[in-house]
């Protein structure tokens, strides 16, 4: 059974109809990025999932509870890790992980959920003398403290530094390790592709989108780059004829390719057989961002369709 099931959901605020009769789902164990505009319906939606908000029409069935009547039942398995917890600045770390853990039936070990956040030097740390980024750990750890089998997790890494952002990855990965599902919303698309199964996109309370990174992108028609630089020793006329226009600016050569394999091996096989050097080709697939963008409106046109 899916861990959460949404058909036709609709949620209006006067005439604004944020949330537009959509529908998904996300497998048990699944890692789900829900992306889009600013208010595109995400944070609806993600509200409505976790009981906090009431929806105007359609069915929702989160852990296979009704997360509108679900009450305190439902609460306890389910994790929200919101953007800005309000703090009791006084607690020290282990203090504030202990509280949380203690109000659920199944909590984690403060000590245990401190370490996996990546927080064991700050055990006694008073939560006033953290870091952003550290407070954005503690907040993971708040999430996880009842050890939810559902984890909401809104923008996790939004002020991250890059390391930190790294590491919060890889924590994230370790709790699909776990079993823990996982529904994650992000602006950053490069955190969608490393760490979403599954991304759906939200636009004007419409979901416009769904599927693998990998789906969307080969959906998209968007063309891969191919590009080198034509060896000194060679004309253009000698190379291989590709399956469209080259650009040449200086020596370097461009491709907008949507048979990437095939124009690589031709030029990698015509490279081979000529000694031409070829030492800096690069084959670059559009990045979901670009994909995302495309989907959205909201492209340049670096990259032609
Ligand atoms: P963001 O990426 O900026 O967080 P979002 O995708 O989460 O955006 P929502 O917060 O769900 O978007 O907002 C969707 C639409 O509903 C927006 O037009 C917003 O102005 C409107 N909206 C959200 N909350 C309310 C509210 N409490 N009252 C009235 N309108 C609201």
């Amino acid at each position: 059974m899916a861990t959460i099931e949404v058909r036709n959901l609709v949620r209006a605020y006067g005439a604004v109809r944020a949330v537009d009769g959509i529908s998904f789902s996300v497998g048990d164990g699944e890692i789900f990025a829900l992306l889009g505009p600013n208010g595109a319906g995400k944070t609806t939606t993600v509200e409505i999932l976790e009981g906090y908000r009431s929806r105007d029409a359609g069915t929702v069935r989160v852990l296979g509870c009704d997360p509108a009547t679900g009450g305190a039942g439902f609460r306890a398995r389910i994790g929200v890790v919101l953007q800005s917890a309000g703090f009791e600045e006084e607690f020290t770390v282990r203090e504030l992980v202990r509280l949380q853990a203690g109000l659920f039936p199944r909590g984690h070990d403060a000590d245990e959920l401190i370490d996996l956040v990546g927080l064991g030097d700050k055990r006694t740390t008073r939560v006033k003398a953290l870091s952003g980024g550290q407070r954005r750990r503690l907040d993971l750890a708040l999430g996880l403290a009842g050890a939810p089998e559902l984890l909401f997790l809104d923008e996790p890494t939004t002020g991250f530094d890059p390391a930190a952002r790294h590491h919060a990855w890889d924590l994230i990965a370790r709790l699909r390790g776990l079993g823990t599902t996982i529904l994650l919303t992000t602006h950053y698309m490069d955190e969608a592709q490393q760490l979403a199964d599954r991304v759906a996109v939200m636009s004007a309370g419409k979901l416009i989108a769904d599927g693998s990174p990998e789906q969307l992108r080969a959906a998209s028609d968007l063309p891969t780059v191919i590009s080198f630089a034509l060896p000194a020793d060679r004309a253009m006329a000698a190379l291989p004829r590709l399956s469209a226009p080259l650009t040449v600016t200086g020596r370097r050569v461009t491709l907008l390719s949507r048979t990437p394999v095939t124009d690589a091996s031709l030029l990698t096989g015509w490279a081979i057989q000529h000694r031409a050097g070829l030492a800096d080709l690069a084959v670059v697939p559009p990045t979901l961002e670009e994909v995302y963008l495309a989907m959205t409106g909201e492209g340049r046109d670096d990259r032609p369709h």
